[in-house]
């Protein structure tokens, strides 16, 4: 079935066909214990499935599957990792249709959205296939007396806990470039839905990689994600998700000294100088903020404009938003719905605080449905004006469509503004001063700068925060360094 039909059949009949049933274990799906969850689908606020709740044995059966496949994947020749991780790129793009309808069911987001992260996914796998012949060492000069160089080793077991909002591309920038580096992988997707890791392990084994090699385990968080952080077989843990989350994963691998990479939360600047052109910061402040309905790590969630193009700037924003009708992804909308019922409460707690404490609620504000359907869990594209620097609204991560502006003057007060929360995740400058675009640029405590654009860049360059966004980098070559230790070894020549 073709991406449109299968859209089209699941709009008529809310049933998606042939889903995942259970763990992928050892290279099959598994039959799990009773316990089930329902899955639902945000963008019609009903459940269409339900998956498995795993426990602890099952997790553990995955992590030994893992250790086993680990002890021969690290044998094979670079090369056909490399021939390996193609073949899945070509699998992941065959099916690109049915994995991109299926994110849109888990997730929420429009079907350019989901279709984009499928996308970014098999490029991911495409992009470490290149990687995993080219793994080599330095060879270091002692003198004469010794010959020295360094190796690259597989870490072994990683295990991998992904969030709800990028399912796919976040189980690919990680499971990739660990295979790459001959390691073996359990993955626990977030539970409100895990289909997509499920196929993706299927496409995977699909392609060729190895039985056992690549595990997903469904379950809570609490259960089989607290298990696979706290086993010692487990090498390497990358965890994706909340900065609460985090600091308790991070408690849980520390008893063993597991490497660990955080990728956290993040309340990203986007800053407009004076000289800057109103229309194009408007358009870029609008995608930073309203694409994925503003549930990314790194939207862009604070305007931070000077004053001088302030209301030029507010006004084209706040009639491109008046006029956003979210809906249901598959319905083709510019913006899509709220992972769930939980969530979209949290975003309303977080704008009925602000209003009242008498925030300048500029335009949105409230929940709502899709508007063809009055079924779902949406909310309305939000602008909230004039606020200080210590305004909840601009410290914390809200994770939906609600954007905090702040005003300025000066270059100073501009980066004291962009600097001055706990997150460090991305920025934005949006100037035509190439030497000031340049200092907001040094002067920013984060992982990555664009300049005049948002999300400039792509998964060539790594991708990481800073203070409470994280620590580790994904992505880009340095998104292999998670799962290689370095050796050094040194021959004396004296023999
Ligand atoms: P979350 O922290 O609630 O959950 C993330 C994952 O952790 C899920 O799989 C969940 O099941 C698991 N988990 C929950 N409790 C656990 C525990 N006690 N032990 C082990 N695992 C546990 O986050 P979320 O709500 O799914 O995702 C949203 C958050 O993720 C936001 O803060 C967002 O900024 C962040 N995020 C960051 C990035 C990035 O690359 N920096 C990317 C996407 C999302």
């Amino acid at each position: 079935m073709t991406a449109e039909e299968l859209a089209k059949d699941y709009l008529t009949s809310g049933r998606f066909p042939d889903l995942p049933d259970g763990h992928f274990i050892g290279g099959r799906f598994t039959p799990a214990s009773n316990r089930k969850m329902a899955s639902f689908d945000p963008g019609r606020a009903e459940a269409f499935a339900e998956f498995s709740l795993g426990d602890d044995t099952e997790m553990d059966r995955a992590i030994g599957t893992a250790e086993k496949a680990a002890r021969h994947w690290r044998q094979v020749k670079p090369a056909e990792r490399c021939r390996l991780l193609n073949d899945v790129a070509r699998i992941l793009r065959e099916n690109a249709g049915r994995l991109a309808v299926l994110e849109v069911i888990d997730s929420g987001k429009t079907l350019a959205e989901a279709s984009g992260d499928v996308q970014s996914s098999a490029r991911l796998f495409e992009y470490y296939a290149g990687a995993a012949d080219k793994l080599d060492g330095r060879s270091v000069n002692l003198g004469p007396e010794y010959t020295a160089f360094t190796v690259r080793e597989p870490v072994g077991v990683t295990g991998h806990i992904i969030p709800w909002n990028y399912p796919t591309s976040t189980f690919a920038r990680g499971v990739a470039p660990a295979l790459a580096a001959g390691c073996s992988v359990v993955a626990k997707p977030a539970e409100t839905p895990p289909y997509t890791a499920l196929v993706m392990a299927e496409f995977l084994c699909e392609a060729g990689v190895p039985e056992g090699l690549v595990n997903v385990v469904t379950g809570l968080g609490t259960d089989v994600g607290a298990k696979l952080a706290r086993d010692p077989r487990v090498k390497q843990l990358t965890f994706t998700g909340s900065v609460s989350t985090g600091i308790d994963v991070a408690r849980m691998t520390t008893p063993n000294v597991t490497r660990l990479t955080l990728e956290l939360g993040g309340k990203s600047p986007l800053i407009a100088f004076e000289d800057a052109d109103p229309e194009k910061v408007a358009d870029g402040a609008y995608w930073a903020i309203f694409s994925n309905s503003g549930q990314i790590c790194s939207a862009g969630s604070r305007l931070i404009l000077h004053r001088a193009i302030r209301d030029d700037v507010l006004a084209i924003l706040t009639e491109r938003a008046l006029k956003l009708r979210p809906a249901h992804g598959l319905t083709s909308p510019e913006m899509g719905a709220i992972n769930s019922a939980r969530h979209l409460a949290r975003i309303k707690a977080h704008v009925d605080a602000a209003r009242v404490r008498g925030a300048n609620i500029l335009t949105g504000g409230d929940v709502t449905t899709d508007w063809q359907t009055g079924k779902g869990w949406f909310f309305q594209p939000t602008v909230i004006a004039d606020l200080g620097p210590k305004d909840p609204a601009v410290q914390e991560e809200i994770f939906g469509p609600v954007l905090a502006v702040q005003t300025f003057e000066t270059e100073l007060e501009a980066i004291a503004l962009a600097n001055g929360t706990d997150f460090g995740l991305i920025a934005s400058v949006y100037t035509k001063d190439v030497g000031r675009a340049m200092r907001i640029a040094n002067a920013m405590d984060c992982g990555q700068v664009s300049v005049n654009d948002y999300w400039a860049g792509g998964l060539e360059l790594p991708f990481g925060g800073n203070k409470k966004s994280g620590y580790g980098r994904e992505k880009g070559w340095e998104g292999l360094d998670a799962y290689t230790k370095v050796k050094a070894i040194t021959i004396s020549n004296a023999g």
